[in-house]
């Protein structure tokens, strides 16, 4: 069918990309179908890693990956093409992503061609090409973009060139990695609207990775916040918004500008760096900035624990609440 119902993945250890150490620990979530999923954090706190991983443009290298009920970390190219009709990406820059001497009409197709040329399917050049321009129709192109080159386009048309390709398998769930914050805030609110109709239309999941929560406040179902390579929170939307219960969450929230001072739960200024991931802090991974931090906290790291509500916190102020002021 296409459709992911239930999507896992399990980060493990940090591990070297590019000379880059990309920490994602214990990273657990599932997706339901039709939802959307945000993950936020500052920039380095792993979601791209995430997000990478699952598409498997990271080969993970102890965690576990597991979509549709089935293993897919160990997967090689040929393994992944039937997952990859299950889930797409799509990126913040749309340029970078689109190979520049492919035209649009092929760019599109391209996904749905692997796919039928893999189960052996006959016109499978014709056919693709034919449902790349019902889908350039479908994100607000049309015939004449088709033999284009990707350098013609705005960023904002590029964007559509990008979900138009992911859609092309007919994908249950798209991972959608920072995919308006290269644009203008005008053109955002288009791309956003674009995605939220397809998901009604097609029954689309989204994972969608973002570090402006004013955008995931427009979009997102639930949010997950990231730290470090860790998942510190996860809430459904308003619940994260209205009672956030981690400190760094609050913080993130206080800190946000484009959110109604009179809608903040509470204030709370950050301090301090965000330290290496080449060198975590013992215990909390937030200890470091955190105002609450008290001798537990250098000792354990705290694990995700439900609080109700469909709210997880990883924090050792949810078993102390007695200490929880500043
Ligand atoms: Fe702060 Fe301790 Fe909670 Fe970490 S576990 S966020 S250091 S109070
Ligand atoms: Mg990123």
């Amino acid at each position: 069918s296409g459709i992911i119902d239930r999507l896992t993945f399990k980060g493990g250890r940090p591990r070297l990309v590019d000379s880059v150490v990309h920490a994602v620990n214990g990273v657990s979530f599932s997706i339901a179908k039709g939802e959307v999923l945000a993950l936020v954090g500052e920039s380095g706190c792993g979601k791209s890693t995430v997000a990478k991983s699952i598409a498997r443009i990271y080969t993970p290298s102890g965690g576990r990956i597991r979509i549709d009920g089935e293993e897919v970390g160990g997967y090689g190219h040929r393994q992944m093409l039937p997952v990859r009709a299950k889930m797409q990406m799509i990126f913040q820059d749309p340029f970078a992503s689109l190979n520049p001497r492919q035209k649009v009409r092929d760019i599109v197709a391209e996904p749905l061609r692997e796919q039928l040329e893999a189960r052996g399917e006959g016109n499978a050049k014709a056919r693709a090409r034919e449902a790349a321009l019902a889908l350039l129709e479908r994100v607000g192109l049309n015939a004449e973009h088709a033999t284009r080159y990707p350098h013609q386009f705005s960023g904002g048309q590029r964007q559509r060139i990008g979900i138009a390709r992911a859609l092309s398998v007919n994908p249950g769930l798209i991972i959608a990695d920072e995919p308006v914050s290269a644009l203008d805030v005008s053109i955002q609110a288009q791309i956003l609207n674009l995605m939220m109709d397809l998901r009604d239309e097609f029954g689309l999941a989204y994972l969608f990775i973002s570090h402006d929560l004013s955008v995931v406040n427009h979009i997102a179902d639930r949010i997950g916040v990231m730290y470090l390579g860790f998942l510190v929170e996860t809430a459904p939307r308003d619940r994260l918004f209205s009672a956030p219960r981690h400190p760094y969450t609050r913080a993130l929230l206080s800190a946000a500008p484009t959110i109604d001072p009179a809608d903040k739960a509470v204030e709370m200024e950050l301090e301090g760096e965000v330290p290496s991931a080449l060198a975590l802090p013992s215990g909390c991974c937030f200890r470091t900035r955190c105002p609450f931090a008290f001798d537990r906290c250098t000792a354990e790291r705290p694990r995700l624990q439900d609080v109700g509500d469909g709210q997880s916190v990883a924090c050792h102020l949810v078993d102390e609440p007695e200490r929880d002021r500043p």
